[in-house]
């Protein structure tokens, strides 16, 4: 077998023990690789490289497109940005694929039958980290959904479900309130479910949806969801399951995988030789199978559960009455590479053989015609703390003109104008709402309302649009309007 190239980032923290401890098993199982190291990270953040990533990091993570790393660690505070989110977003790593199954009898778990495999979208939603101070008060972080993102990522959950004899996929987001962004997310979900008639589908809002998956995991297969609720929801699973330490993950794009552990370089525990290698380990499994070495992923993988059936666990997973050895990070790595080759006896066993490479997935994105767009209004968020909602609206409604008109005025989304409630707590951040008033409005008259609301002396701090696209709103009430 030709040997496959790939990107190898040793990470902070515990990533070089876990890394070794990883590479160690791959290489006495006979993966067939060319590894290429890279330097990611804390020293890359220390020079002063606020990616934390330097151009010839990137030519090899071009050239290879696949790439196994080690956690990092993301400095805290402003100037800095997180590279897992930057490598993800910058090599097109949509879907984040996170199998969290439990290994009872041998590891404890209140989830003996849990086996959840969470595809969460991996580009866009709050990560995509465009936020702004907008007041004394409030700072504001974007939320996007995008219709091509929603498409690709349930279709992947799908395609994926079918590649890997899985039954259900269930979608999880919270339109009942984000009717637009989250509710994009739904109904492309019951869009493209429609092709998939052999698997099952359900959707449940997202806080219900976490309580289920928290009280009984069994009730789930393959869960899709939005980058946020799949990012703390993929946390919760690992865990309830056994340990965040064991849990692998793919990070699956058009143009190159990243795989990587789904903890972070937990550094309180760095250079101990007590970090549990099995979150790294298993996702080099499921790079081996994206790659085409099906049979090098399967020979590790059922090692792996013999190691962890016979009791020899790492201190995370260690519990007395279940484990037999207490084993560092490197012993248990030869505990793995001991086991090549058995299979394990009350654990089922794996078998990556018959993986295709990579997952086909035909057609990703359905591009649209474009919408028949009208521009209807404006909403002006204004920053402003002189007096109460009347008052405003008394001195905004002189800003109305033939076309536009003032209609509303929210505080954090509720409705404080006209006949607001006194009861309502208000910041320093108003969103207020102009609505055309029957005739075709244009950019002009927007930017002459502009005009006349700083003629009144009022701070404003952005507007949005108001549009129909096809005859449709394209903007959620005011709460209480
Ligand atoms: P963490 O996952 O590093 O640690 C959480 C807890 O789990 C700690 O108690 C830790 O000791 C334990 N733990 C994690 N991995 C373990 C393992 N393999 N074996 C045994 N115990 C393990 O999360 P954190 O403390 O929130 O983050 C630490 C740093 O990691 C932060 O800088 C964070 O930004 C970064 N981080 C990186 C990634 C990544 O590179 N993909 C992911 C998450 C967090």
């Amino acid at each position: 077998m030709s040997k496959t190239a790939i990107t190898v980032a040793y990470g902070d923290g515990i990533g070089p023990e876990i890394m070794h401890a990883t590479l160690h098993v791959l290489q006495e199982a006979g993966a067939q690789l060319d590894i290429d190291p890279i330097e990611i990270g804390q020293s890359v953040y220390a020079r002063g490289v606020s990616s934390g990533i330097e151009p010839e990091a990137w030519d090899s993570l071009r050239r290879t497109r696949i790439f196994l790393k080690a956690p990092i660690t993301t400095p805290q505070g402003g100037g800095f940005k997180s590279l897992n989110v930057t490598i993800r977003k910058s090599l097109g790593l949509y879907a984040n694929v996170r199998p969290c199954v439990a290994y009872a009898p041998f590891v404890r778990t209140r989830h003996p039958q849990m086996d959840v495999v969470i595809v969460r979208e991996n580009e866009e939603d709050l990560y995509a980290g465009i936020e702004h101070r907008q007041t004394d008060e409030v700072m504001q972080c974007l939320k996007l959904i995008s219709r091509p993102g929603c498409e690709k990522i349930v279709r992947y959950a799908f395609e994926y479900a079918r590649a890997n004899g899985r039954k259900k996929v269930t979608c999880f987001t919270k339109d009942n309130i984000m009717k637009l962004t989250d509710g994009l997310f739904h109904k492309v979900f019951d869009e493209i479910a429609v092709g998939y008639p052999d698997i099952q589908r359900e959707h449940l809002i997202v806080d219900i949806g976490a309580a289920k998956l928290a009280d009984t995991p069994e009730a789930f297969d393959v869960i899709v969801t939005p980058n946020l609720y799949g990012d703390i929801l993929s946390d919760v699973a690992a865990q309830i399951a056994g340990s965040v330490g064991m849990a692998g993950s793919a990070n699956i794009g058009e143009h190159g995988a990243m795989f990587e552990a789904i903890h972070g370089s937990a550094p309180s525990i760095a250079g101990q030789n007590i970090a549990n290698p099995s979150g790294l380990l298993l996702a080099a499994v499921m790079m081996l199978a994206h790659i085409g070495q099906g049979e090098v992923a399967t020979r590790i993988h059922n090692a792996w559960l013999c190691a962890i059936e016979e009791g020899v666990h790492t201190p995370d997973i260690f519990t007395e009455g279940f484990s037999s050895v207490t084993a560092g990070t490197r012993e248990f790595a030869e505990a793995v590479v001991a086991r090549l080759g058995s299979e394990p006896r009350t654990l089922q066993p794996v078998s990556y053989a018959s993986t295709k490479k990579g997952i086909e997935m035909g057609t990703l994105v359905t591009r649209r015609p474009a919408a028949k767009k009208d521009l209807v209004g404006v909403d002006v968020f204004l920053h402003w703390r002189d007096g109460s909602p009347d008052d405003l609206g008394a001195r905004l409604s002189l800003a109305s003109a033939e076309k536009l008109g003032l209609t509303m005025i929210t505080n954090r989304g509720v409705k404080v104008w006209p006949n607001g409630l006194p009861e309502t707590f208000c910041t320093d951040h108003w969103r207020c709402r102009f609505l055309g008033k029957g005739d075709a409005i244009g950019h002009s008259d927007i930017i002459g309302l502009l005009q006349r609301i700083e003629a009144l002396n009022l701070d404003f701090i952005k507007c949005e649009n108001l549009c129909n696209f096809d005859g449709e709103p394209g903007f959620a009430l005011g709460q209480g309007q």
